[in-house]
């Protein structure tokens, strides 16, 4: 049996043209792709249920876990479909039109209401905000403007309107029809694009089964002010740097990552972060020393997962990027409190932040809950006894996402019978899934888990672990259980 990888950052790959037939799939997966991001914004339903078939099925006949992503556009507006990409030049005069109804030389659009919510001083911004159009007027359902920044304009680029109150709700049609198809294929996640209050995920909730989790996308000023409600309403967060970078001043994103990681690691939810993180590799073998950087950061910061989204949808080098993220995170990793004073200083100010935020809620009479007060003392211990290993059992996963959202030292072994947690666990730090039959009691599932352990060469006979449940199993949300065994 393979050794699984002890690497605790976890790589999320959006698919793409680049990489869609079952050979480049397994050879990404192989390179380390833990989470299948498919964007819902581009290519056709029919493709893309044919990847999550394909992709369910390769999935299963491997021995570590991947899940799926489904990203949902939600209220997001973007270019339609070209007849081939455009060439925009700074001073070009051109016209936007509904897509239904544009002609040749129009750029055509998804949001039927541009104009109703567009005035002449307005600013449309493309893919990203690297091409920008100043809008001079409107003429019925079309928008007249010149070319300020120009550049390559593809199909289904993102338009973002900062500044513009636009009026399109939470959740569209597509959406919809995009959840209703996709959710009885098999898919461990959803995700919302454009999220700007919590009954965004309240509403998408009632379409999703609840073994299916749901995933933030935070990319609007208005999201990142409500980031608190927004993520005790999801399961997992996405910090979507390519439109939070266009919405807010891109000089906000570097510190409103910083604070939606330590939102989300402060009530356990695991977090994403993506867009651009290796941009330059989408034609270039080798990431910039910026892009290395950049990824290494959200690792200090202490994100789960780091995404790719261009480099792997359509770039020259899928296979290189998941590599180059992995030596990057393998690197970092690496590095252990008193072994590195670079490291020292990044991971320390996190900790003490952790350790204040805790005090700050002790101190405001706010009992911290059982499954925290277990998962601290679970980090702890392993550290006074220098154990390598955290055992966990857990069903819904509550348990070693808690665990997992402390950032102990060592991996986090997480026995589950359930197939849907065994994959969803695949994003989070730190855990090494591992499916195992249904067990009746906690002796039996140790018995489990001690076999599972020495064959995948995890611990040595001899060795003490800790270990962690919610007794009884069936229970979830009820971690309660710290235990000391030897291997
Ligand atoms: P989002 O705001 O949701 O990230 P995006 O347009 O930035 O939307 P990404 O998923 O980040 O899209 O992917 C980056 C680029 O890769 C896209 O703009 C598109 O050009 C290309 N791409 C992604 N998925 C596909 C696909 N399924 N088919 C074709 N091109 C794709
Ligand atoms: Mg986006
Ligand atoms: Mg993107």
């Amino acid at each position: 049996m393979p050794v699984p990888t002890t690497r605790r950052t976890k790589i999320v790959a959006t698919l793409g043209p680049a990489w869609c037939t079952p050979e480049a799939m397994t050879e990404l997966l192989d390179a380390g792709v833990n989470v299948v991001r498919i964007n819902a914004s581009h290519g056709t339903p029919e493709v893309r249920d044919e990847w999550v078939g394909q992709l369910n099925e390769l999935i299963s006949a491997r021995s570590e876990p991947a899940a799926i992503l489904i990203d949902l556009p939600g209220p997001r507006i973007r270019v339609g479909t070209l007849e081939a990409s455009l060439t925009l030049k700074a001073g070009q005069e051109v016209v936007f039109a509904p897509e239904d109804e544009a002609e040749k030389g129009e750029i055509p659009t998804t949001y039927a209401a541009l104009a109703a919510d567009l005035d002449a001083g307005d600013t449309i911004l493309l893919d990203d905000g690297l091409l920008a159009v100043a809008v001079s007027g409107t003429d019925g359902n079309r928008v007249r403007g010149t070319v300020r920044y120009g550049g390559l304009l593809r199909s289904n680029k993102g338009i973002n309107l900062p500044g513009v109150d636009v009026s399109a709700a939470a959740l569209t049609e597509v959406d919809r029809q995009e959840v209703a198809r996709v959710i009885p294929l098999g898919v461990d996640f959803i995700g919302l694009s454009f999220v700007q209050h919590p009954e965004d995920l309240i509403e998408l909730r009632q379409l999703v089964p609840q073994t299916v989790r749901l995933v933030a996308k935070i990319e609007k000023d208005t999201a990142v002010e409500n980031c608190g409600a927004i993520i005790d309403a999801a399961d997992a967060v996405m910090v979507a740097r390519g439109d939070l970078g266009v919405e807010l001043p891109f000089e906000r994103v570097p510190l409103v990552q910083k604070e939606l990681i330590r939102e989300a690691m402060m009530r356990g939810k695991p977090v994403i972060t993506a867009t651009q993180m290796l941009e330059s590799m989408v034609q270039a073998p080798r990431p910039t020393r910026a892009e290395t950087s950049d990824v290494a950061n959200a690792i200090l910061d202490g994100t789960d997962a780091v995404m790719l989204s261009a480099e792997t949808a359509i770039g020259k080098y899928p296979a290189r990027a998941v590599r180059a993220m992995v030596r990057i995170a393998l690197e970092v990793e690496g590095h252990r409190r008193g072994r590195s004073p670079a490291f020292d200083l990044a991971v320390g100010r996190r900790t003490d932040e952790t350790e204040r935020l805790r005090a700050h809620r002790i101190r405001d009479r706010q009992p911290t809950g059982t499954e925290d007060a277990i998962a601290v003392a679970v980090s702890a211990a392993v550290d006074l006894m220098m154990a390598p290993l955290i055992v966990c059992f857990t069903s819904s996963g509550f348990t070693a996402r808690t665990v997992a959202a402390y950032r102990p030292s060592v991996p986090v072994v997480a026995l589950t019978p359930e197939r849907r947690t065994y994959r969803q666990l695949a994003l989070v730090w730190g855990v090494i899934p591992v499916l195992v039959d249904h067990q009746p009691d906690y002796e039996s599932m140790w018995r489990v888990a001690r076999r599972r352990i020495l064959d995948l060469q995890l611990a040595r006979a001899d060795d003490r672990v800790v270990v962690t449940a919610g007794i009884p199993f069936d229970t979830p949300g009820t971690t309660n259980l710290l235990k000391v065994e030897v291997v």
